[in-house]
Order: structure tokens, then C-alpha cells, then sequence
């Protein structure tokens, strides 16, 4: 079967040109089924050339950052031959959603974890791999080990649950967690292809990323770009929320979607939307303008699409109220070792919500300024970074709503009382 010709699950979309490769096999499907639907990959036979059939397909991680994904497998198996003595590497695949707006990953596990272990066992076969982990948050290990159960490969595979942090999934806290059992990040400077897990290079590759190395080995580069654009080829999982509780979807769309088309396949209407925030948590507020969701590209018309999350604020909610409590949520989440987030976070959700609650002082957008001028680059991770480039599309998109704030004023909420 060719997978592009399946359905969009959960979705009846009109305009984002709907494409079903990865959760083609159905809901939950078990080896036989996903073996019927995309045929059996040995790891042994697909990894020659793998490295650089990844290369040709472009693929970059869906994890968030958008890495090149053949040059962080290189990067890895290069460092560990190159050391005196060789060492052979460790692969993680990294299904870890701390992200309280995401749940692409978990669905993807829960409906096509075999398309997730061939893509580990492939690359772990590739960059010859000592150690091979699945991570992932303890809801979804049930369905994993099942899924384990009954892979051909699945006893090489080694299983970690991930603590519900926000920075459980980034990449050193990965690692440490696997290590030590604390999801804490490891110093920035220290780089995981050359010294990781027990000081192994390791490579640590989102869940959704390995699906698509599972399908690239299968059908190849050019099937994958296929879909998508030049810039940005091949399809992402989207977690798309903000319509209340029940109403969440992920879509699978093609890379280079627009925005608005994304909406509307999960069911929105643009013109109903007051802000939409791109990559979650630590994303971009942005007007449901015609952006493009894509890893790279001008400013004002491209939004990273980070992790695949696409948060919706109807027409009447307050941005700024909004902003405020996930800021708050995120001060809370500081790992607690480096001072500038420890005590700069909680310092700026507090002026956040001074500004979102009314209080009509105008030193405070300047009080943000000082303060993410502070925080910003200070961290052994890229928490406070994130935390400040939220606030600063927030106040950017909702300018109109801080003037009036400090008017005593609110869209949403009506007249403060002076
Ligand atoms: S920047 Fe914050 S979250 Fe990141 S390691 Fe330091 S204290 Fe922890």
C-alpha cells in the first residue's frame, strides 16, 4: 500500500491537503497489521546507506528544535570511532511531552509504536548503537511494552519513564534521567555526541522523528519529499488545541502548511480567533494571519512550528490573562540550579500578571525588559530563553491589550474599577 493514499485521522479537512503516512496502520496497530500496512524492515538491511538516504530526505527532528537529523546520527557515530579507544554509542528515542499542549507524541505511540522501534532499531543499527531506549512518559509504557512484546527487535529495547516536567524531554535531561533518575538538564556546553549516557556519545531522536526514518528507509527520500516543500519536506504531527476540553486533535499535514489551512482542518475558523500560539510554551503568540508553519524562513512570514503545537485563543479571551498563567506554570517548572531562572522567571510572571490583572503602573512592560535582559542566555538550558521569547510575542501581539491594561481597561474582562 502506499501510505500517502490513507485517511487524515480525526480530521475532515478541506484545505491543508490532508496526507496519512504515519498513522495509515489505524488505530492501535498491532505488528501484524502495521507489517501488512508498510511491509517488514529488517535494521540489518536498512542501515547501509541509511545516513544518507536521511541526508537526502531532508528530515529534520519534530521535536522542537528542528535539527538535521542525518548530521546528529553522523555527529554521534563519528565521535565514537574517533576516540582512542572506540566506543560504541547509545540511541534514545525520546517520547517524553512535558509540554502541556502536546499530545502528537503520545498518540503516535499509542497508534503506531512500531513505526517508532523500526526507525530506533534502524538507527541504532546504523550508527552501530551498544544501548537502544525508549523514554516516555509512564502513561504510554503499557502500550509500548505490548508493542515491544511483539516487535521482532523489541528485546534489544530498553524502557524509561519520563517524570511529567516540562523539561523532562530535553535532550541532556534525557539523559541524566536515564543516568541518575533526574530529568535535570546537564550543562549546554557539554555536547551529547560526544559525551553522553555513562559518557557514550549518544543520540537522542523524538519518537515522531523515528517514525519517519522508519518510512525514508522504506520508501525513500524522494517518496518522502513527496509531501511538504523543498525548504521543508516530508509531514509533522500537530497537536491542535484551545476549542475546550474533548475538542483536541492531531492532524498529520504537509511541511509548509499554511496556518490558517490548519486551522481550519481541525475544525476552526480563523476569523473567529483572536491569537494562535505556535510551538507551545515556549512558541510565538501570532495573529491567524497566512503564516507558514516552517522550521526556517523571514520572520513575519514563517512560525516555527517547534514540538508540532498549535494552541488557539477564541475572540473575548485575554492574551495577556492567558500569557500570564502559562508564565507562571513555567516559573514553576525552573529546574532550580542556575539563579537567573530560579528567581528571574517568577519575577516576570509576577509583573505579568500585574499587567493582565489591571494595575495601572507604566513602569511595568519596562520592569519586563529589565528583567528578561537579565535572564536571557543565563541558563544551563534554554528555559529561560523560551520563557522570554513567549512573554515578548505576547506583548508584541497583544500591544493594543497591554495600552489598554494600563488604562485600567480589558477586551475580555470589561472596566477595572480605577
Ligand atoms: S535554565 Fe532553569 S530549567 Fe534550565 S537547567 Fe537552569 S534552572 Fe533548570
Amino acid at each position: 500500500m502506499n501510505p500517502v493514499s490513507g485517511e487524515l485521522r480525526q480530521a475532515s479537512p478541506p484545505h491543508a491537503q490532508p496526507v496519512s503516512r504515519l498513522l495509515a496502520a489505524g488505530p492501535e496497530a498491532e505488528y501484524a497489521r502495521h507489517a501488512d500496512t508498510f511491509g517488514h524492515l529488517d535494521p540489518d538491511a536498512a542501515a547501509p546507506g541509511l545516513l544518507n538516504l536521511l541526508e537526502a530526505s531532508g528530515l529534520t527532528g519534530r521535536g522542537g528544535a528542528a535539527f538535521a537529523t542525518w548530521r546528529k546520527a553522523v555527529a554521534t557515530s563519528q565521535s565514537a570511532q574517533k576516540r582512542l579507544v572506540p566506543v560504541r554509542p547509545v540511541v534514545i528515542a525520546n517520547g517524553a511531552e512535558g509540554e502541556p499542549l502536546s499530545f502528537k507524541d503520545r498518540t503516535l505511540l499509542a497508534h503506531a509504536p512500531h513505526l517508532v522501534l523500526d526507525g530506533l532499531l534502524a538507527v541504532a543499527r546504523a550508527v552501530a548503537a551498544a544501548q537502544v531506549y525508549l523514554y516516555a512518559p509512564a502513561a504510554s509504557i503499557p502500550g509500548a511494552q505490548r508493542a515491544l512484546a511483539e516487535h521482532p527487535g523489541g528485546r534489544r529495547i530498553q524502557v524509561v519513564a519520563s517524570p511529567d516536567t516540562f523539561i523532562s524531554g530535553e535532550a541532556s535531561a534525557v539523559v541524566n534521567n536515564i543516568a541518575t533518575g533526574s530529568a535535570i538538564p546537564l550543562d549546554k556546553r557539554r555536547r551529547l555526541s560526544d559525551t553522553g549516557l555513562k559518557g557514550r556519545p549518544t543520540l537522542v531522536l523524538n519518537v515522531e522523528t523515528l517514525a519517519h526514518v522508519a518510512l525514508i528507509a522504506r520508501f525513500g527520500a524522494d517518496w518522502f519529499r513527496a509531501a511538504g516543500t523543498p525548504q521543508d519536506p516530508g509531514t509533522r504531527l500537530v497537536s491542535v488545541s484551545g476549542r475546550g476540553p474533548g475538542r483536541d486533535v492531531v492532524l498529520e499535514v504537509p511541511g509548509g502548511a499554511l496556518l490558517t489551512d490548519v486551522l481550519q482542518s481541525a475544525g476552526m475558523d480563523p476569523a473567529t480567533l483572536s491569537a494562535v500560539l505556535v510551538g507551545g510554551y515556549h512558541g510565538r503568540w501570532v495573529r491567524p494571519a497566512a503564516h507558514v508553519l516552517a522550521p526556517n524562513g523571514p520572520v513575519g512570514q514563517v512560525v516555527r512550528p517547534g514540538a508540532g503545537v498549535i494552541h488557539a485563543l477564541a475572540d473575548g479571551q485575554c492574551g495577556l490573562q492567558a500569557t500570564a498563567g502559562i508564565v507562571t506554570y513555567l516559573a514553576g517548572q525552573s529546574a532550580r540550579q542556575c539563579g537567573p531562572c530560579m528567581f528571574g522567571l517568577p519575577a516576570m510572571a509576577g509583573v505579568l500578571n500585574r499587567i493582565a490583572a489591571g494595575e495601572q503602573d507604566p513602569r511595568l512592560p519596562g520592569d519586563l525588559d529589565r528583567l528578561a535582559n537579565l535572564v536571557t542566555g543565563r541558563g544551563a538550558c534554554h528555559h529561560p530563553d523560551g520563557t522570554v521569547q513567549l512573554i515578548g510575542s505576547a506583548l508584541e501581539v497583544f500591544s493594543g491589550d497591554v495600552r489598554s491594561h494600563l488604562a485600567g481597561r480589558c477586551s475580555a474582562v470589561g472596566i477595572w474599577a480605577p
